[in-house]
């Protein structure tokens, strides 16, 4: 696990778009930080910073003690948590677990002890066998969390991961999450327009607007001021 310094950091798009500005966000190790703002504030830029799927501009991100400007998105130690799932069509569950540990050539022993745990986490010991189009939207998402969560990363970054998600299926999934935040305790991001979904989540607030941050505290003081 590892703590995540945002320094002074800023994303300007081609064309002069102001993306971020001159964020400093101090993320303690084991914290869960919920990124929120209206569409077009720069949290997802923000975030896929920290993942370096975007070039930051300006300033730096510490991931531990190292600085990842220039790190390989696959080098940093994170797993990333997608809305669109993200899985293997071709693979069974089984496989989408274990493919990122393959490809950093983990031994087997460990490999099927990391998946069965993590099957038994999130209630997919089940459906191993089967391939994502036999499965739902939520057993879908368990199976992204999984592959995440088999990485035994430093930190997770979420970008909106309920948002396709029916309103009934959001809820039991937020329960999960929080759920896997009080037993792994890692270090997480997590990108969400969903006011409950941030209430409840949210070890600290971060509301951006326009690219800087509004508002950062406890969940209760962001939204109780007027
Ligand atoms: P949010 O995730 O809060 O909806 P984004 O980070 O997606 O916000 O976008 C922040 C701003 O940056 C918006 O004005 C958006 O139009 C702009 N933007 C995002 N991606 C790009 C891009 N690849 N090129 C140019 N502008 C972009
Ligand atoms: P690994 O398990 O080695 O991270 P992946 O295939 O999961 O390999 O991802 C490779 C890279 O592509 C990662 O940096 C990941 O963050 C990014 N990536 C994977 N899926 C998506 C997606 N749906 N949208 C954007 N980026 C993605």
């Amino acid at each position: 696990m590892a703590a995540i310094e945002i320094n002074q950091v800023s994303k300007i798009y081609t064309g002069d778009v102001h993306a971020v500005k001159s964020v400093n966000i101090d993320i303690q190790d084991g914290e869960f930080i919920v990124l929120v703002g209206p569409s077009g504030c720069g949290k997802s830029t923000l975030l896929r910073m920290v993942a370096g799927l975007e070039e930051i501009s300006k300033g730096e991100v510490k991931i531990g003690k190292r600085v990842v400007n220039r790190v390989d998105p696959a080098e940093r130690d994170i797993a990333m948590v997608f809305q669109n799932y993200a899985l293997y069509p071709h693979m069974t569950v089984n496989e989408n677990l274990a493919y990122g540990l393959r490809n950093r050539k983990t031994p087997k022993a460990e490999i099927d002890a990391r998946v069965a745990e993590a099957a038994r986490m999130l209630q997919l010991e089940a459906y191993l066998e089967r391939k994502p189009r036999a499965l739902s939207g939520g057993q879908r998402q368990r199976v992204a969390m999984g592959r995440a969560i088999v990485r035994k990363p430093a930190a997770f970054l979420f970008d909106e991961p309920l948002s396709n998600l029916d309103a009934k299926l959001r809820v039991s999934m937020r329960g999960e999450i929080k759920r896997l935040q009080h037993r792994l305790g890692t270090t997480s991001i997590y990108v969400t327009h969903d006011q409950l979904e941030a209430m409840t989540l949210a070890d600290r607030l971060v509301v951006l607007n326009r690219g800087e941050i509004e508002q950062i505290g406890a969940p209760l003081d962001v939204y109780h001021t007027p």
